[in-house]
C-alpha cells in the first residue's frame, strides 16, 4: 500500500470518528429529562393543589353552614318559642333570621360550587395522571432506543479508533505530522486526483506531480498543499 493509499484510508477513518462522534453528542443531548413529561407534571402539581385548595374553602363553607345553622335555631327558638312577645323585638329576630337564612343559602350555594369545581378538577388529576403515564411510557421507550443506539455508536468508534491506530504506526510520525498539521489547516489532509486534478482545490496538476502522483510517494498538492492519492 502506497503512503498516498495508506493516509488516504486514515483519512476515511478519521471523517467516520467525527461523524461518529457528532451522531454520539446528537444521540447523548437527547437522553435525559423530558420537557413534555415536565410540563405534565407541573400541571399536575397545580391541580392538586388547586384540589386541596377547593376542599378546604369547602370544608370552611361547610362548617359556617353548621354554624349559621345552629344560630339561626337559636333566633328561631326565640322567634317562635312564645317568651317574646315585643312586637318590635319579634320583628328585629324575624329580620334576624332572614338574614342568617340568606347567609346560609349563598353559603349553600358556594359549598355546591365548590364541589362542582373540586369534581372537575379530580377529573382533570385522573387526566393528567394518564396523560403523564402515557408520555413517561413513551419517553422511556425513546430513551432506551437512544441508549441502545448510543451503545452500538460507541462500539463502533472503539472499532475505528483499534483501525486508525494499527494504520498510523506503519506510518513514519513525520507524515502523522504532515497529515494533522494539513487537516487543522485545511479541513481535510489528502486529496484525490481525478482527472488529473487536485480534487482538494480543483486545480489542474501540471504533469510532473501528476507522475510523481503515479510513483506512489508522497507528493503534495502545489496549489493547497494536500496530499494527493491517485486511486
Ligand atoms: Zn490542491
Amino acid at each position: 500500500m502506497s503512503i498516498a493509499q495508506q493516509l488516504y484510508q486514515l483519512q476515511e477513518i478519521d471523517l467516520e470518528l467525527a461523524a461518529n462522534q457528532q451522531h454520539q453528542a446528537r444521540v447523548s443531548s437527547q437522553l435525559g429529562e423530558s420537557q413534555e413529561v415536565a410540563r405534565v407534571s407541573a400541571k399536575l402539581e397545580a391541580a392538586q393543589q388547586r384540589l386541596e385548595e377547593l376542599e378546604r374553602q369547602q370544608h370552611d363553607v361547610e362548617w359556617e353552614v353548621e354554624d349559621l345553622t345552629v344560630k339561626l335555631a337559636a333566633v328561631e327558638e326565640k322567634l317562635f318559642g312564645g317568651r317574646i312577645r315585643n312586637p318590635k323585638e319579634l320583628t328585629n329576630l324575624q329580620h334576624e333570621a332572614d338574614e342568617l337564612k340568606a347567609r346560609r343559602s349563598q353559603m349553600e350555594d358556594r359549598a355546591l360550587e365548590a364541589m362542582d369545581q373540586a369534581e372537575a378538577t379530580t377529573k382533570n388529576i385522573a387526566d393528567l395522571t394518564d396523560e403523564r403515564s402515557r408520555l413517561e411510557a413513551e419517553w422511556n421507550d425513546y430513551q432506551e432506543k437512544l441508549s441502545a443506539e448510543l451503545a452500538v455508536l460507541k462500539a463502533a468508534h472503539v472499532k475505528l479508533s483499534d483501525e486508525r491506530q494499527r494504520l498510523a504506526a506503519g506510518i513514519v510520525p513525520e507524515t502523522i505530522e504532515i497529515y494533522e498539521q494539513l487537516r487543522l489547516r485545511r479541513g481535510t489532509a489528502v486529496a484525490r486526483v481525478e482527472q488529473g486534478t487536485c480534487r482538494g482545490c480543483q486545480i489542474t496538476l501540471p504533469t510532473t506531480e501528476l507522475q510523481q502522483v503515479r510513483g506512489g510517494g508522497l507528493v503534495r498538492c502545489g496549489s493547497c498543499g494536500r496530499i494527493l492519492f491517485l486511486a
